[in-house]
């Protein structure tokens, strides 16, 4: 009888069980629009020159590798904190906003997480249905219930907006709403403006505590205006988590660069909860790595490299917006009569394409083109030299 013998095969995560798949796979034709990767139009994961030219820097120091403070770089946590709340916030300069350094967006989603617990143990976790998977494993992980509220509304492509805001409606004053601030995956499916000032509306007067997730600032419609929810709440004062990433924006997956962000009522406030917040950090993982955030960092504060990365970051987001164009087209171009003109309208790295789970199969087995079963494609893995397969294919499971 060993300690583990009573330990359950864990399910296999789905993407990472697609990849496998996907490599195992000996068809030349293959494509995999599973991932949530940014690839180029070479079909490669870029390194962006701003980085390059960040790291040229770095490498000609010599750079001693101390322990860095709980919360981070203070560089890097500024730079951050501007890219949401702008440089002149009023928040910011009344010490009102805080923000770690987090092992990318899923480690600032955690002490989030484990910090909220702490504070507030019997509330729920409200997230939409459907969401990024890691969501709820992440939050029931950290001890709460999670519950899905009514979010794309499949026969329209859309979003539910009636039904999304009328489940807010109904939660108790505490309870935590995970929000995606642009470019919401999987489904690629975002509320207007006006929608959300009217969620933000309902989530301050009842008393509910939003959770911004923003993974991908900067691939939606720019990087200040993708930042324009996170502006939006801390204009109405409303408390507010905010887990950011730079995962994607700067093609950084495996330094684990992100960000958690607190918006505080006072200064006095602040540094109470500043207090509590770096000992969940001390007791999860002491302080965070050095690289990937002095990296972040030079870009964040440097004009030059923050125009390059910026001009970069504009590139990738072209690049995608041409691509779901391009899908369109040539879907049309194979003879496909019903609409798929929704794909345009969708933000950021995915699309919801409404292909079934029976149509997905026939596409990994048939052509070997991978997608997730739910039919979310990642478009920035599409590009000149796939594209054509990949939309006869699409058309021919239609
Ligand atoms: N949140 C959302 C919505 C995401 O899509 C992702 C990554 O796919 C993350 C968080 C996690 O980001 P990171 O890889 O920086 O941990």
């Amino acid at each position: 009888m060993s300690i583990f013998s009573n330990v359950e095969l864990a399910p296999r995560d789905p993407i990472l069980g697609l990849n496998e798949q996907y490599n195992a796979d000996t068809r030349p034709t293959k494509v995999n629009l599973g991932v949530g990767v940014y690839y180029d139009a070479e079909g490669r994961l870029p390194v962006l020159k701003a980085v390059q030219i960040a790291e040229q820097e770095l490498a000609k120091k010599v750079s001693p590798r101390g322990y860095l403070p709980i919360e981070g770089i203070a560089t890097y946590d500024k730079g951050a904190q501007a890219l949401l709340l702008g440089k002149d916030s009023e928040l910011s300069k009344a010490g009102r906003a805080l923000t770690f350094q987090a092992l990318g967006g899923t480690g600032a989603l955690k002490i989030g997480a484990d910090f909220l617990k702490q504070i507030n143990p019997n509330a729920n976790v409200h997230i939409s249905n459907p969401s990024w998977e890691n969501h709820r494993a992440l939050f029931e992980r950290a001890g709460f219930t999670v519950n899905n509220y009514p979010y794309y509304d499949a026969s329209t492509h859309g979003l539910d907006f009636a039904a999304m805001l009328a489940y807010l409606d109904t939660l108790p004053a505490g309870d935590i709403v995970i929000l995606h601030a642009c470019c919401h995956n999987p489904t690629g499916v975002d509320p207007s403006f006006e929608q959300w000032e009217q969620i933000a509306n309902t989530i301050k007067a009842k008393g509910l505590i939003p959770f911004l997730d923003i993974a991908y600032q900067g691939f939606g419609d720019g990087l200040e205006e993708d930042a324009k929810v996170v502006k939006l709440f801390a204009r109405l004062d409303i408390p507010t988590f905010v887990s950011s990433s730079f995962s994607k924006s700067f093609s950084l997956y495996g330094e684990r660069v992100g960000a958690l962000t607190i918006l505080c009522a006072s200064k006095e406030e602040a540094d109470r909860v500043l207090s509590q917040v770096k000992r969940t950090i001390r007791t999860n993982y002491s302080n965070p790595p050095t690289h990937g955030g002095t990296v972040v960092s030079m870009v964040l504060n440097n004009e030059e490299l923050f125009a390059q990365w910026e001009s970069e970051l504009a590139e990738m987001r072209d690049r995608i917006r041409s691509m779901r164009s391009a899908l369109v087209q040539k879907l049309k171009e194979n003879g496909v009569t019903q609409n798929f003109d929704f794909v345009l309208a969708q933000r950021g790295m995915f699309s919801y394409s409404g292909l079934t789970q029976a149509q997905v199969e026939r596409l990994r087995n048939e052509h070997g083109i991978y997608a997730v079963n739910s039919g979310r494609i990642c478009v920035a893995a599409l590009n000149p030299k796939n594209i054509d397969a990949v939309a006869k294919a699409i058309a021919s499971v239609l």
